[in-house]
């Protein structure tokens, strides 16, 4: 069976792995456990560590056959040149930073990010990159900060937790006219609801472990290369990855890097699972994105509220701006009451949301973000970062919306 142009997200999801070719009229590819892959002759061997051999396997912390379908299949929905998986989100972003950036070097970074991400920019500063953080809400703050050691600008599609929204767009167009690799985290909408190379991105990260594979049994991470950045041009390529084609250079050096060296891979057992999540994408995330837009209204007209970031209401800085970008809003929203000192007693009245950090799980998750996540960061940085103490995020996940609701409104009566 061959693709034909076009097809859906699902369609593509559901019948990638026959086309392949099915070992046993297997519909799933099979998971593949072994470590290491033997060679018909020693030939093969050499042309495997050599380059000359290509799509064979050797030993699975560069790959196995079981993770690089699921590298087809992410690419395929992103529509990339290539991916790259990796043990977690956080690898990913990780093997971004430390294969293709050097000490002198120079990243401008979205001030709203993931808070292990700030947590990492921090540590690349010790190894002497420059980090600039700035407010992406507009292209112009990002300009400001570019300096003849700029290579890369990083930034989330909808940051957690707060919602902002940067101008994907025109930090795209700047990157071009800049030769800078744009590095857009596109986890949190996914390629059900965008894909970054529709605004320039370079790479694209998404996070499996969140709504790719949704059931939050796996931990898992990709890099897309979207075929838009000139590799030619880009200064720390090693020679030895300026053999393979120009469109590859970045991506081979990631995986060689950020997978051999460094060894944050995923497992073919994850890998399975994130496969087997990842074919009802998107029909979760339009579930979860609808119950989110009903829930953030309702949260946004109940008087204990003080304030609800989500992308979906026309309150939200960036409303807009979203509903030109995403095909939908996704399911992250955040809140904050009225009394923030009865946020906690607030959240241990909820009976369906769980208390958990995670994101796009099947459940809804419910955190206090200041208290936890952002704890480390400290209050001069959760400051810089938007994060108000009393900020709560939830992840909308598949329970029936009424359901939520019903319960979001007994515990606000539940408030003094
Ligand atoms: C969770 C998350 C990550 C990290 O992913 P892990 O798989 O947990 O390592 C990166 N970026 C964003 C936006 C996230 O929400």
């Amino acid at each position: 069976m061959s693709k034909t142009d076009k097809q859906g997200l699902t369609t593509t999801i559901v019948h990638r792995d026959r086309r392949a070719g099915m070992e046993h009229g297997a519909l799933r590819a099979p998971l593949h456990s072994s470590v290491q892959y033997g060679l018909e002759s020693v030939e093969d061997l050499i042309g495997i560590f050599q380059g000359s051999k290509k799509g064979g396997f050797n030993y699975a912390r560069q790959g196995t056959p079981t993770t690089a379908m699921l590298e087809a299949k992410i690419n395929e929905i992103e529509g990339g040149v290539g991916t790259v998986c990796f043990a977690t989100g956080m690898g990913a972003i990780a093997a971004i930073f430390l294969t293709l950036l050097k000490a002198g070097d120079h990243i401008v970074s979205s001030r709203h990010v993931f808070g292990n991400t700030n947590s990492l920019l921090g540590t690349l500063r010790q190894f002497g990159v420059e980090v600039s953080m700035v407010d992406m809400a507009s292209a112009d703050s990002v300009a400001a900060v570019l300096t003849p050691a700029t290579r890369m600008v990083f930034v989330e599609t909808i940051a957690n937790p707060g919602t902002q929204i940067a101008d994907l767009q025109g930090i795209g167009s700047l990157c071009r006219a800049h030769g800078l690799v744009y590095v857009v985290d596109n986890t949190i909408t996914s390629p059900a609801l965008f894909n970054p190379a529709s605004v320039g991105a370079s790479l694209v990260v998404n996070s499996l472990t969140k709504t790719i594979s949704g059931h939050g049994a796996a931990l898992g991470g990709a890099v897309t290369d979207t075929g838009l950045f000139d590799w030619a041009g880009y200064p720390n390529i090693a020679d030895e990855y300026r053999k393979v084609a120009v469109a590859q250079q970045g991506l081979t050096q990631i995986r060689k890097k950020g997978l051999r060296d460094m060894g944050a891979s995923l497992s073919s057992e994850h890998a399975n699972q994130i496969s087997i999540g990842m074919e009802t994408l998107a029909l979760r995330v339009k579930h979860s994105s609808a119950s989110a837009q009903r829930l953030a209204e309702y949260l946004a007209a109940h008087p204990a509220v003080r304030k609800v970031c989500y992308p979906g209401l026309a309150s939200h800085p960036q409303h807009q701006r979203a509903s030109k970008l995403f095909r939908a809003n996704a399911w992250l929203l955040s809140f904050e009451l009225r009394a923030a000192e009865q946020t906690n007693a607030f959240l241990n009245a909820l009976q369906l949301p769980i208390k958990a950090t995670g994101l796009g799980d099947t459940r809804t998750l419910v955190i206090p973000v200041a208290a936890t996540i952002f704890w480390e960061a400290g209050p001069e940085k959760r400051k810089e970062m938007d994060i108000p103490d009393g900020m709560v995020r939830v992840s909308v996940g598949l329970e029936e919306v009424e359901d939520l609701i019903a319960d979001f409104a007994r515990a606000l009566d539940t408030l003094a």
